[in-house]
């Protein structure tokens, strides 16, 4: 009797120009089963795969370069979720966030459901991470900079007065100052950090491989093009906090609430300015 696998390879047409989720899945599932179809259909597999992903057109080189880089991205939010995010965000994701080639790829249709459901890593106002990639994150990275001995820095940056934004100028004008600092932060960090929005108003950057002066100067950055950012008629600032791994603060929580109790610092001293934690010298 044939199993399901051989059923289905019989079943798969790449001819037809269009495969469902289940086909890709079952095509690209080991790489013995890829290079199968690679030799079966040499022209035209990648550009099947993508275009049944995106509905945009590809040549195969291209295509076959976008799909080494979908996979990659797959398994790297894998691992930063600690869960299986689908083929389908990760095609989204690492289309609209990590190549030049698509502003707004679709994604196909049967899958929409599952792209709801699924957390997306991005949140839409800010196009920065969602908090749940910060809780896996942070956690991820003082175990890398623990292991390989090299430094991490935290910010954790708060619009000032951001309550009286709303008040005067309407939810929506707040919408868009958010969206804006989103935008700044993504243009002022390295690709090597990550910028998450943590929570409401709160946001936050993850700095591996960053001496507490470099990430102080990077901060220092993002305070002064926030305060030079023109919304209508009025302008915003930012309290920002810098905690750095050191031999007090090794754990998630105790790095985050170094930042924190800066950023509080910060809003205590007259705000719109960024303070690194004293954590360090304190305990010592
Ligand atoms: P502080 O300088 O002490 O931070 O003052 P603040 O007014 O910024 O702080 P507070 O915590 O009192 O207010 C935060 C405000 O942020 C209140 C909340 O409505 C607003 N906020 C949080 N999330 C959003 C959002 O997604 N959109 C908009 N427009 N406002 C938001
Ligand atoms: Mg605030
Ligand atoms: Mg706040």
């Amino acid at each position: 009797m044939k199993n399901d696998n051989q059923q289905l390879e019989e079943i798969i047409t790449i001819e037809s120009g269009s495969l469902s989720l289940r086909e890709i899945s079952h095509i690209t599932s080991t790489p013995e089963r890829l290079q199968f179809y690679e030799k079966k259909y040499p022209d035209i597999l990648y550009s099947t795969l993508l275009m049944s992903l995106t509905h945009e057109s590809y040549t195969e080189a291209q295509a076959k370069r976008l799909w080494s880089g979908i996979r990659q991205h797959m398994d790297k939010l894998n691992n930063i979720l600690q869960r299986d995010v689908g083929l389908s965000v990760a095609t989204l994701d690492y289309l609209t966030n990590c190549s030049e080639h698509l502003s707004a790829p679709k994604i196909i249709e049967q899958d929409k459901s599952d792209f709801v459901s699924r957390a997306a890593t991005i949140d839409e106002l800010t196009g920065l991470y969602i908090r749940d990639v910060f809780d896996v994150m942070i956690k991820t990275s003082i175990g890398n900079a623990i292991h390989n001995n090299t430094p991490l820095c935290l910010l954790m940056i708060d619009i000032d007065d951001f309550k009286q934004v709303n008040d005067n100028y309407g939810h929506m004008t707040g919408d868009k100052v958010l969206a804006e600092l989103g935008a700044c932060l993504k243009q002022s960090i390295r690709e090597s950090d990550m910028a998450i929005r943590y929570g409401g108003e709160e946001l936050s950057v993850i700095m591996p491989e960053t001496k507490e002066k470099n990430a102080s100067k990077v901060g220092e950055r993002i305070r002064k093009q926030v305060e030079q950012l023109e919304f209508d008629g009025f302008s915003v600032t930012v309290s920002i906090g810098l905690g750095s791994l050191n031999k007090v603060c090794r754990t998630p929580e105790t790095l985050i609430s170094a930042a924190d109790e800066a950023l509080y610092e910060a809003k205590h001293n007259g705000k719109n300015q960024l303070i690194i934690s004293q954590c360090a010298i304190r305990e010592n």
